[in-house]
């Protein structure tokens, strides 16, 4: 792990695979304070949750580690030191930190203005009655909504990606699916006066029902999102067969296809949108709605029943979202 063969450090001193910020100045003096010399002076196992190792070619890793004096009658003649390399938990619990910060933030912005038109409310200083009191309660409802779609988006992917989801693969049609995720988005096109065409075939495969139109009406309610009055969403399908000359244990795949003439993504937004929180615009949750999960979601989803979802996108002009399901359910 250090790069160096035994011989090169037999006979060393400690110091070479410790020379970092804090103590590249190791010398007789503060030799002392190094855990490592502790053990040996103080007869006391050392455990050390973070230091810096060094290898030979000058590179370093965080590590984890204990030093143990090995006493002989009485005397310390010398110690083991055990050690990890934690660069992978190091860079799990960074993501878990920002993940509870984001998460935190997200969760507080809503709960604040609820506070706050409660608080209005409460004290008296509005009249639940008046215009005022009303547009203040429909705030907080508003809020409470988005509260609730935070969390159980931020469950929804948390038991996806732990693996705690489980998922119950039958035979449906893919008519059947779309069919049942038109119907669910339909008022919210009406509303937007946009109009979404669906030719539903019916082609037989292997899924999750309820999962599958979850990622099917999150599609397309961004589709319709982000897209202007009077323009068109387009929800297909097809079956792909493989090619005659690849594996032959590989299963046809179905291809869904949502179309829409929106505001499109920007290339360099074209995956991190797949992301956690990710938006195109800082401004799209507040003035679209969306928490930023649905994509992420989305994906996991997919990529659990052995497909892939990605998009093609013309900036003003639109996107082209498409996922793939295997036709038979794989294992995962
Ligand atoms: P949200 O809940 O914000 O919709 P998503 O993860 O579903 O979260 O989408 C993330 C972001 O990707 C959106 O906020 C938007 O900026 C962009 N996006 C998603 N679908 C489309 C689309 N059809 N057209 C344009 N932008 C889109």
């Amino acid at each position: 792990m250090l790069g160096y063969e035994p011989e090169e450090i037999i006979n060393q001193p400690i110091n070479i695979i410790l020379q970092n910020s804090q103590n590249n100045n190791l010398n007789n003096d503060n030799i002392n304070e190094v855990p490592i010399y502790k053990s040996l002076e103080d007869g006391t196992v050392h455990h050390i949750n973070h230091a810096i190792f060094y290898r030979k070619d000058g590179s370093y890793f965080p590590v984890e580690y204990i030093s143990t004096p090995i006493i002989e009658f009485g005397t310390t003649i010398g110690a083991v030191i055990t050690f990890k390399d934690i660069t992978e938990r190091k860079a799990i619990e960074k993501m878990k930190n920002e993940f509870i910060s984001i998460v935190s933030h997200e969760l507080r912005t809503p709960l604040t203005s609820i506070y706050g038109a409660l608080n209005l409310l409460a004290t008296g200083l509005l009249e639940p009655e008046s215009p005022k009191g009303k547009r203040v309660i429909q705030i907080a409802s508003e809020n409470s909504e988005r509260l609730v779609m935070l969390v159980n988006d931020i469950l929804d992917l948390e038991r996806l990606e732990s693996g705690k989801m489980k998922f119950i693969k039958q035979q449906w049609l893919a008519s059947d699916v779309m069919t049942a995720a038109v119907e669910l988005v339909q008022n919210m096109a009406n509303k937007a006066n946009i109009k979404l065409l669906f030719s539903p075939a019916a082609i037989p495969l292997e899924i999750d029902r309820d999962r599958i139109i979850q990622v099917l009406t999150n599609l397309l309610s961004n589709a319709i999102k982000f897209s202007s009055p009077n323009s068109t969403v387009w929800l297909n399908v097809q079956l792909q067969t493989p090619e005659l000359d690849s594996s032959p244990e590989k299963s046809p795949t179905v291809l869904f296809i949502i179309k829409d003439q929106g505001r499109g993504i920007p290339s360099d937004k074209i995956e991190s949108i797949f992301d956690r929180f990710q938006q195109v615009d800082a401004s799209d949750s507040r003035k679209k709605g969306g928490t930023g999960l649905g994509l992420p979601i989305c994906r996991s989803i997919v990529q659990q029943h052995g497909g892939n979802l990605w998009v093609e996108s013309n900036l003003d002009r639109g996107s082209i979202f498409y996922f793939t399901l295997p036709q038979q359910a794989v294992e995962n």
